[in-house]
């Protein structure tokens, strides 16, 4: 009898925890106190780990991204001989000065009161456990350490080329990720990140004059004043140099934060949703005004097309070298012109969907976030523009076609840090892994699509979904099998081309419209033919292997769904059933999704 009774639970815990999903959890508290005068601080970290992995671990690794910025780092060395370096690291590590570079120095650390054996590997930290940690158990790691800010070089450091003092992102010794996979303990060249969630204590202290921001809720905001405290409430006069800031981070993966004496600090409401801070140094343009008005509003549209954004807080901050996203928060570089300033704040804000709440492995899925991201600021931008188009994506199909004419291409699967060029790391992160949910849209059709990517977001948030998880859940919500075209276009280079190769008037008595596959990648076919008549016929062309077939969308009212071409087939005819039907045009998918990389060989009359 316990033994049925003992089965039986252990079915119902199986099925809630996502086919046997589980995922570590970090509890930082940390204490900063800042040295601004030497751009060096000492810490005192406290982490609760727990293991709710089934394994015994005897090691752990922790992140020290700092010492990148060290002459003769992986990172200095990776972007001094990669053929395309990035310009904004270029040799810059090489040439810094001992009070220039970054460094995290343990000196102490102890797991639960012992004494740990540890050694420094360039940006990892490799720690012997005292003890194991069982399955389900947790340690309490207790460390000291002190660190020196670098001159920023690349996201993270201080004095930043538009003058912001302190961009403090990947700046403390930070707990490496173990899931399914084992350690994902990969070094700093410069690229993505993967981070354990939990949730952050946060104390820092720094001279009086300093204004921050960052990720978590400030605590103390009555006793800090600079824009944070309850409207009416003066902020505490305070004994002493420096104030402390008191964050707290519920549910996040990292904590990112930056200061500068100089800030403007405001704030904007999102109905129902969360409050925006902006802290920028002066502006002469406007445009931080503008945005700000701007930005709430494409706020509320992001809630409502990709799920609701879970914090009660959002921060734009001026620093860094560009555009990078952290949890509630984004550090972006001001001087732009505003149309440049409001995409990049949309392109990071979207982050916190993608990256932020669904935290995948950046490193080796970076398609996952930056393609995802991207996708959804083009959705976005083009909504909230002026002259919003059918296809705010269609820009993208020329970048992959002049990768693929280029001849660097490399596989969506290859580890962000290994591509071979800084070019094909970013049009494959970015382009081809938005056109992944452009291709998908079109394969499922626009409501299976979008119902989809809500699904996903709420099946997966605060978890690290990998891409066989977002498939499986658009198979669900479209019905239809997808796993052949995310191996095809995620695990090889193969490309789309189709191309209309004849039409052959009377075939037996009949009009036969003879298309090609001309690339490898096999996709379904919406094909619209107008006849001489103005009559418009729009025949869809399903591929075996997606057992089904998409909907008709909108506006394709005279629809006829033909049976399946199989991959393995070179061509295939259209036996249009009318006597010497007079054709006055064809286009293979007139939406302009498909990511066909030769238009030219897809549309009737052939161009000359
Ligand atoms: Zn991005």
């Amino acid at each position: 009898m316990i033994r049925i009774i003992a089965a039986l639970l252990f079915i119902s815990s199986a099925s809630f925890a996502q086919h046997g999903y589980w995922q570590q959890h970090a509890s930082y508290q940390m204490e900063i106190d800042m040295d601004a005068t030497k751009h060096q601080f000492t810490g005192k970290q406290k982490l609760v780990y727990t293991n709710n992995s089934p394994d015994t671990l005897t090691k752990v690794f922790y992140h020290l991204y700092f010492n990148a910025f060290q002459p003769g780092s992986m990172m200095d060395v990776r972007s001094r001989t990669i053929r395309d370096a990035d310009p904004r690291v270029a040799d810059r590590i090489s040439k810094l000065k001992p009070e220039e570079i970054g460094y995290h120095k343990i000196n102490k650390l102890t797991q639960d009161g012992m004494p740990l054996k540890f050694h420094v590997q360039g940006t990892v930290l490799e720690v012997d456990l005292a003890k194991p940690i069982l399955p389900g158990a947790k340690a309490e790691f207790l460390m000291d350490f002190n660190s020196q800010v670098p001159l920023q070089v690349r996201r993270s450091g201080r004095d930043n080329a538009q003058g912001v003092d302190y961009s403090m992102t990947q700046w403390y010794p930070k707990m490496a990720e173990y899931d399914y996979e084992g350690w994902h303990s990969d070094p700093y060249v410069g690229r993505e990140f993967y981070g354990v969630w939990g949730d952050f204590d946060v104390k820092i202290s720094i001279d009086k004059k300093y204004v921050l921001g960052g990720t978590g809720y400030l605590q103390n905001s009555n006793e800090i004043g600079h824009g944070y405290a309850t409207p009416g409430v003066e902020a505490k006069q305070l004994l002493g140099e420096k104030l402390t800031w008191h964050f707290v981070a519920p549910q996040v993966h990292d904590f990112a934060w930056a200061a500068d004496p100089d800030y403007v600090h405001h704030t904007t409401q999102v109905p129902d949703g969360p409050t925006l801070h902006f802290l920028y140094l002066t502006d002469t343009t406007g445009n931080w005004l503008r945005l700000q008005n701007e930005f709430t509003g494409a706020f509320t549209l992001m809630n409502e097309t990709f799920g609701k954004y879970p914090y009660k807080q959002f921060s734009v901050i001026q620093g860094g070298d560009g555009g990078m996203e952290y949890p509630m928060a984004t550090l972006i570089t001001s001087g732009r012109n505003y149309g440049g300033l409001l995409s990049v704040t949309v392109h990071e804000a979207l982050h916190n969907w993608y990256y932020g709440v669904l935290a995948t492995n950046e490193s080796k899925y970076p398609w996952m976030d930056e393609g995802f991201t991207s996708y959804a600021q083009d959705y976005v931008l083009n909504a909230i523009g002026k002259n919003p188009v059918g296809n705010p994506h269609a820009n993208d199909i020329q970048r992959l076609a002049e990768l693929h004419k280029n001849g660097v291409e490399e596989p969506l699967t290859t580890h962000a840090d290994h591509y071979q060029t800084n070019y094909c790391y970013g049009i494959s992160s970015y382009v081809q892994g938005s056109v992944f949910l452009m291709q998908l849209e079109y394969i499922v059709g626009k409501e299976a699509f979008w119902k989809g990517m809500k699904r996903y977001f709420n099946e997966w948030k605060f978890k690290h979904p990998t891409p066989n998880d977002f498939l499986r859940v658009m198979e669900k919500t479209s019905g239809l099998e997808l796993n052949w075209f995310m191996d095809l276009w995620v695990g090889t280079t193969q490309y789309i081309d189709y191309s209309i190769e004849e039409i052959e008037k009377e075939k037996k008595g009949r009009t036969v419209i003879e298309l090609k596959r001309v690339g490898q990648l096999p996709m379904p076919l919406d094909i619209k033919v107008v006849d001489k008549d103005g009559n418009i016929t729009w025949y869809y062309i399903p591929v075996g292997l997606m057992r089904g077939e998409k909907p008709g969308e909108e506006g394709q009212i005279n629809r006829v769904v033909l049976p399946d071409w199989e991959w393995t087939n070179p061509t295939y005819e259209i036996d249009i059933d009318q006597k010497k039907r007079k054709i006055e045009r064809i286009t293979i998918d007139p939406s302009n999704r498909l990511a066909d990389l030769n238009n030219l060989n897809g549309v009737y009359p052939f161009p000359k």
